[in-house]
């Protein structure tokens, strides 16, 4: 550019007019950025968000205490203990899930045979302590009977791919 034509564009102020052009541009245009939390944005059916325990349809509990999600789980987060119940079904007495070592990897729903330990699309989980992150049996099938719609449909959806 000339030294005259930058004279010019100085005086006439052309940038900063072009600047303004281009915030006009996208004040019409569609917005990118949502509301949050009053409007949340799409997620996937396989998000690894928060775990929980599934049951039947009539409440019995999915869980046969195989352990394999103990197992698999790379963080050692899973701890539980079975005993045999009266009615010969095998239940787990304790389902503990440490939330601060797990690293979201879903190795413990890809292990387990009867689809009850989940990772539901609930993100809004962040706790002032640790220890409201170690998770027992009671939270892990409360969280799952309020997602259970939810949980349900993305398995659904992912059935297919799998
Ligand atoms: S998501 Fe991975 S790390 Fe977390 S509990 Fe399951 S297997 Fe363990
Ligand atoms: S959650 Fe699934 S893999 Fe883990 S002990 Fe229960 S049945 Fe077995």
């Amino acid at each position: 550019m000339s030294l005259f034509n930058h004279y010019v564009r100085t005086f006439l102020l052309a940038d900063l007019f072009a600047g303004l052009m281009l915030t006009l541009k996208y004040f019409f245009s569609k917005k990118v950025t949502i509301n949050y939390p009053h409007q949340k944005g799409p997620l996937s059916p396989r998000f690894r968000g928060e775990h929980a325990l599934r049951r039947y349809e009539d409440g019995e509990e999915r869980c046969i205490a195989c352990k394999l999600c103990e197992a698999i789980c790379p963080a050692q987060a899973i701890t539980i203990e079975a005993e045999v119940m009266p009615s010969g079904a095998r239940q787990t007495t304790r389902y503990d899930l440490d939330l601060t070592k797990c690293i979201f990897c879903g190795y413990c729903q890809e292990a387990c045979p009867v689809e009850a330990i989940v990772e539901g699309p609930n993100f809004e989980y962040a706790t002032e302590t640790r220890e409201e992150l170690m998770y027992d049996k009671e939270k892990l099938l409360a969280s799952g009977d309020r997602w259970e719609r939810q949980l349900a449909l993305n398995i659904a959806l992912d059935a297919p791919y799998r």
